[in-house]
């Protein structure tokens, strides 16, 4: 399992992460347990090669690969950047395709060869192991990629990547671009091929899934399937199928499957992007029976419709309960699980906070744990206390009480058509903060006395989209809840604070 969320998923819009975040993100992977971790590509800023540099020197367990174009420049800049790795990889690539060689690269087939004969060549004078990727291989030129993937591995490169970087192919053309590969490179039985799918037709994983059928043995791929465009092949969803079908694939990783759920909701928690709620693996409804004829199947026994147990990725019994008696390792244990990990003097905060709102409230949920332990960290930001409604005629007048990140109250009211554009408008009067939504969803949890409303809400802010959630009894309170929670995000990259201060 080669991850490249911090590569090619971080470098696509509204996925942004800085140093401290890459960093974070980092050492969940390496407790995810993939073998590669692609950290970034130094040579494009100075940024970049410094989050590279940190993560080889502080992340242990897995490879630290960076990527780099078939040019010296780039290449000294992986191998200046990964001088501290245990597993150091430098990953080269060229394009190869006919498309890329006449109108991105003007180059003709025997340059194509010897730009990739010289980047490998001189990535092996810095480190054993390198990676040598031929962008758009699946638009290439069968013979072609033969020949270039023959002089990598001359020229000393171990693993040779089949990127489809255009999410063009199908499963079977891919698993017979490997068979045949496989059959014709010189050298190919003392190499790793390796896919990297993207899913602009919605098949980066069953093309992953279909390469491996072909001989494949390492996958390219990133949590929550975030990457350019549309993404690529989602991790969490390839190393279950490998695992659930492993009969069918007879192949195996070494991932912590339990630890799918925490580094999936951490990835959305550093980047603001919440999962779709239908997401196989991590969404909110991939082990929720909603049907009659599911329940009752499934309380008869789980296998009627269940093919594999939540508790296998990471889903548990998500209230803890904590009261008097609750012991402080199980609070600690509760949010390593969901991806924190606190000193002692924030666990304590932590711990006094849990108990403060078990006055309020009997269970203290997962996101509860959450939003106290991201409010310690992030500073506690603009908060509602009270809100209240005057209707007149067309218009609604919104009235709020709101504490603002210093703890003062601040109250104002204004009005518009309607309740929520009366709120919003008064949020934003109130706050200063100022945003045009681009999506505002409410949906009700459960029936009956226990219901909360949810409330989603993004926002485009300059080229980033930002994502609020709020719950609550009051659907226009979890609005608002919502919709602070954007503007605490803008207030807090205006101060160009890291937006997560959490680390292992
Ligand atoms: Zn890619």
């Amino acid at each position: 399992m080669f991850d490249t969320t911090l590569r090619d998923g971080e470098q696509s819009p509204g996925f942004t992460m800085n140093a401290a975040q890459k960093i974070l993100f980092a050492h969940a992977l390496a407790d995810l347990g993939v073998d590669v971790i692609e950290a970034g590509f130094p040579n494009s800023s100075p940024a970049d090669f410094n989050a590279v540099q940190t993560i080889a020197r502080e992340v242990r367990g897995a490879s630290i690969a960076a990527l780099a174009r078939c040019h010296p420049a780039d290449i000294e800049a992986c191998a200046s950047a990964l001088q501290h790795a245990a597993a150091p990889r430098i990953h080269t690539f060229i394009s190869t395709s006919p498309l890329h060689r006449r109108h991105k690269l003007n180059m003709s087939r025997e340059q194509v060869i010897e730009h990739a004969i010289m980047g490998v060549t001189l990535a092996r004078k810095h480190v054993d192991d390198v990676e040598f990727s031929a962008e758009d291989a699946l638009r290439t030129e069968r013979e072609f990629l033969v020949d270039v993937f023959s002089a990598a591995i001359e020229a000393g490169a171990r693993t040779l990547n089949v990127p489809d970087t255009v999410g063009y192919t199908t499963p079977a053309e891919i698993r017979a671009l490997f068979d045949y590969l496989r059959a014709h490179v010189k050298g190919a039985e003392h190499v790793v091929f390796s896919a990297h799918c993207h899913n602009d037709l919605g098949l980066a994983v069953a093309n992953s899934l279909a390469a491996v059928e072909g001989g494949a043995r390492q996958v390219e791929c990133t949590i929550n399937g975030i990457g350019e465009r549309a993404g690529n092949a989602a991790l969490e969803e390839l190393v279950m199928a490998l695992k659930v079908r492993r009969g069918y694939y007879a192949a195996d990783t070494r991932i912590d499957t339990r630890r799918l759920l925490p580094t999936s909701r951490l990835l959305s928690r550093i980047t603001g992007n919440q999962v779709q709620r239908n997401k196989a693996i991590v969404g909110a409804n991939a082990f929720a029976h909603e049907s009659g004829i599911h329940q009752h199947g499934m309380l008869k026994h789980r296998d009627t419709y269940e093919i594999m147990r939540p508790q296998d990725v990471g889903w548990e019994d998500s209230q803890l309960v904590l009261g008097r008696h609750s012991g402080r390792a199980a609070v600690a244990d509760r949010l390593r699980h969901l991806g924190y990990v606190l000193d002692d003097a924030r666990l304590d905060q932590v711990i006094a906070e849990a108990k403060a709102l078990t006055q309020t409230q009997h269970v203290i949920s997962d996101r509860d744990l959450q939003r106290l332990v991201e409010g310690e960290s992030f500073g506690p930001g603009w908060r509602v206390s009270a809100l209240s409604l005057t209707d007149y005629g067309q218009r609604t007048r919104a009235h709020v009480d709101l504490s603002d990140p210093d703890g003062r109250h601040v109250i104002h009211s204004a009005e518009g058509e309607g309740p929520v554009a009366a709120l919003f408008a008064a949020l934003s009067q109130a706050t200063g903060v100022d945003f045009v939504l681009e999506s505002y969803e409410v949906h009700s949890m459960g029936v009956g006395a226990d219901a909360r409303g949810e409330a989603n809400l993004s926002a485009r802010i300059d080229f980033e989209v930002m994502t609020g959630q709020g719950t609550s009894r009051d659907v226009l309170e979890a609005s608002a809840i919502a919709w602070l929670d954007v503007a605490n995000r803008v207030l807090r990259g205006q101060q160009a604070q890291p937006r997560i201060a959490v680390g292992a």
